[in-house]
Order: structure tokens, then sequence, then C-alpha cells
């Protein structure tokens, strides 16, 4: 049985104002207010951890410290079956460059890296995410949620953020950067961790 939250505020370890709303208004129907990470002018920790749990847990147990208030933090990425699941943990870091992240970049190295391994097809893939959900005294619970898929080449699509565009989902024709974004809300990794939260915790 996983801990019920039963406050009104719950502060969400992240400086994405898109995440930030996406939140507030799952949270809504519970009475539930979020709190932003950059409202409260909370440094964003470094994800020393090798895990998406791992990294989640170092995120939300930040948050809760500066703050005194519960707090729910996220970890996401893609898993390539024939990389040895990476870059997993650090898919963001396979994007960095010297002016920003470049997911094109990022997309375009996964794919030459199939390609010279001469990966068959369907080249399998997931998307992870994976919620933390911290209080004061200590106390947490993990939900993980997951999306499989197979990546495509060339890139289709133009919605989306990250990886959305070599990532078609099971079950579906479109990759997640050609689908409306509600459409991929109600399938995606974060959907399914969330949903699991939602029943763990305030169902
Ligand atoms: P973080 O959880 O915000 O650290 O995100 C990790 C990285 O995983 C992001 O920068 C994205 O590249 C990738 N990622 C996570 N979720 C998605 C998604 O739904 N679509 C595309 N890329 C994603």
């Amino acid at each position: 049985m996983s801990r019920r939250f039963d406050g009104k505020r719950i502060l969400i370890a992240t400086h994405n104002a898109g995440k930030l709303e996406e939140m507030a208004q799952l949270f809504e129907p519970f009475g539930v207010t979020v709190v932003g990470a950059a409202e409260m002018n909370l440094a964003e920790p470094e994800e020393t951890e090798t895990t998406f749990i791992g990294n989640a847990r170092i995120k939300a147990q930040a948050a809760v410290k500066a703050t005194g208030l519960p707090a729910l933090a996220d970890d996401s990425g893609i898993e390539v079956e024939a990389l040895d699941n990476q870059p997993g943990v650090y898919t963001a870091d396979w994007a960095e460059t010297p002016d920003g992240r470049d997911f094109i970049m990022a997309m375009t190295k996964t794919h030459n890296l199939l390609e010279s391994k001469g990966a068959p097809h369907p080249r399998r893939a997931r998307f992870r995410a994976t919620f933390v959900l911290a209080w004061p005294d200590g106390h947490d619970e993990v939900f993980e949620g997951k999306v499989n898929g197979s990546l495509v080449w060339p890139m289709r699509g133009a919605v989306g953020h990250g990886y959305d565009p070599m990532f078609q989902p099971d079950g579906h024709e479109m990759t997640f950067a050609e689908m409306d974004p509600a459409q991929k809300n109600c399938i995606s990794h974060r959907a399914d961790a969330f949903s699991k939260l939602i029943a763990g915790c305030f169902g």
C-alpha cells in the first residue's frame, strides 16, 4: 500500500513551465495546488545517479529539503534495445552542445549508431518515466511508467520535443511528433506513471 497524499499543496520539482502546467491540470480535480521550483527559487541539483529512480529521488529530496513541502520529481528518457538500452538516463546529455540541446543531432547520432551496428528492424525502444513523491519525514513513493515502440528513420512530424520525431509507439502509425499532443498524453510513459501515482496516493 502506498502512502496517501492528504495535503493541499505539492511542490513540483521542475523548472519546465510546460511540465508544471500539465501537473497543475492533472492535480486540480484532487483539490491540490502545485508550486513550481522556479517560484521557490530552487537550484537544479546535479543528476549524479545512474538510474531514473535515483535521479528523480535526488530532485524530490532536494526540493523537500529546501521548502519543507512534499515534492514530486520525475526523470525520463529513451532506451534503445540494440544500443544496450542507451541513452537511457543520459538522453538529454546526448543532445548537449555548447549552444544548448540539439535533439536532431542526438537522433542522428542514435540512427548512425544503429546503422553502424547493422541493427535489425524493427528497432525496438521504449520511453521510461519515473515519478518520486517525497514527504518531509523522509518517506517516498516511486511510480514507473513506460511506452514501447520502434525507432523510425527519417524522422517524422513537427510537434512534441526530444526524441518524439523518431519514436513510433506500438499500435500506432504515427510518431509521437505527428500525433495530437492530447493523444500522446493519453498513451505516454508519463501518463502511465502518472496514473499509477494517482491510483497509489490520490485515489
Ligand atoms: P528529463 O526527465 O526532463 O530529464 O528528460 C530527459 C530527456 O528525455 C528529455 O530531454 C527528452 O529528450 C527525453 N524525453 C523524455 N520524455 C520524452 C518524450 O515524451 N518525448 C521525447 N523525448 C522525451
